[in-house]
């Protein structure tokens, strides 16, 4: 057997994370990481998770007890909603405006549930007023699916009236916050959203591995009638609960205790700028980035009361070579930015500001690599 050159340490390069996720990480959420270890039951690590879902609360603006950090990259979340939520023959709305949209459906097909899907172009937002008629057109509706920031496209998905609707015909509000969580409000309460999953490495600044999580006492009220036990084991909600619940701690599996180290230092940052003033920022770069890149001929791809500040996506004007330039600027400049997915490939620019990915200098470089680019 012929093994690769181990030799020497893995050292990456210094990179401009530019694209849709992962974005940069903020030297105190890396100096975290590298914390010693402690036991995943020892009473310092059980006083980090209490600090962890206080901290989650507030940044989903929640008082649902069930906040946590689930294991797993954003996906896991989602899977973890839909596993726990949909059984066998639960029929769910689900809006597929792009590729989470899609993969939503997939999910509530794979769990036996039948996706009621109601489509929207790619860049447009699904309307309120679709969800409403749906609703009363196809009941009973176990729950209604809807992807906040879908990154494929840019677009942001009005949420404010959705809650209401779901709540009047008796379906939970669930709801995509992959892109979202602190580069926008997200008001989990307030907009009567049932169950609302994240990432860590987008707006939050953390490395991937944990899907925050927050679930309302109806959703956690449907997993426990549920009919049968919940297909997946490992990311059994019921189970996962006793856990974080600080009066059993019952041990499910191991917690990835550095990651959870990462989160909490990078929530305290997300305090301390304040939702309003980090709100503001993410608004402000974007605003900056999109008046930049117009005059290079790029346009943004969803209406403007629909773009989101942290993906910036942009369509390419006929002159770009999309992989080209998006190599150059990688292997010239060490800046990543993402390109198009699905039937938006070779089409569009996906320009990440998330979290710490939106500075202005950040935006300046970009900006100015791509003049010299263009030039
Ligand atoms: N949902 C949305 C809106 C996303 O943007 C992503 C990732 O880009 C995911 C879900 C899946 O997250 P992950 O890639 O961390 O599993």
């Amino acid at each position: 057997m012929s093994l690769p050159p181990q030799d020497h340490e893995f050292l990456p390069p210094y990179r401009l994370l530019l694209g849709p996720g992962p974005s940069m990480v903020h030297p105190r959420v890396l100096h975290a990481l590298s914390q010693p270890l402690v036991g995943h039951l020892d009473p310092l690590f059980l006083d980090l998770m209490n600090d962890i879902q206080a901290l989650l609360r507030a940044t989903f603006q929640t008082n649902n007890e069930f906040t946590i950090a689930l294991s797993g990259t954003g996906s896991a979340g989602m899977e973890a909603v839909i596993a726990n939520l949909i059984e066998p023959g639960d029929r769910a709305l689900v809006g597929v405006n792009g590729v989470f949209g899609t993969r939503l459906a997939t999910m509530i097909e794979r769990q036996g549930g039948v996706p009621l899907r109601i489509d929207a172009s790619w860049g447009d937002i699904i309307p309120a007023e679709a969800v409403r008629e749906q609703l009363a057109r196809s009941a009973p509706v176990k729950a209604v699916v809807l992807v906040h920031a879908e990154t494929s496209t840019g677009a942001r998905q009005p949420l404010e009236d959705v809650g209401a609707l779901c709540r009047a015909h008796g379906a939970l509000l669930i709801v995509d916050a992959v892109t979202s969580l602190g580069g926008i409000p997200v008001e989990v309460d307030a907009w009567g959203i049932d169950a609302c999953y994240s990432g860590t490495q987008k707006c939050l600044s953390c490395p991937p591995g944990l899907a925050p999580l927050t679930m309302s006492p109806r959703a956690m009220e449907a997993i426990r009638q549920r009919q049968t036990p919940c297909h997946s084991w490992y990311l059994d909600l019921a189970l996962i609960a006793d856990y974080w619940n600080d009066r059993s701690r019952a041990y499910h599996h191991t917690a990835p205790i550095s990651m959870l180290y990462a989160l909490r230092e990078a929530l305290r940052l997300v305090q301390a700028e304040g939702r309003e003033a980090r709100f503001a920022r993410h608004r402000l770069n974007s605003e900056a980035l999109l008046a930049g890149l117009e005059t290079l001929g790029l346009t943004p791809l969803p209406a403007t009361e629909h773009r989101l500040p942290m993906l910036n996506c942009v369509t390419l004007p006929d002159r770009i070579n999309d992989a080209a330039v998006r190599t150059r600027l990688l292997e010239d400049y060490g800046i990543e930015i993402g390109g198009g997915l699905g039937p938006l490939r070779g089409r569009v620019w996906r320009i990440g500001l998330m979290g710490e990915s939106s500075r202005e200098a950040h935006v300046l470089t970009l900006l100015g690599a791509l003049e010299e680019i263009f030039a």
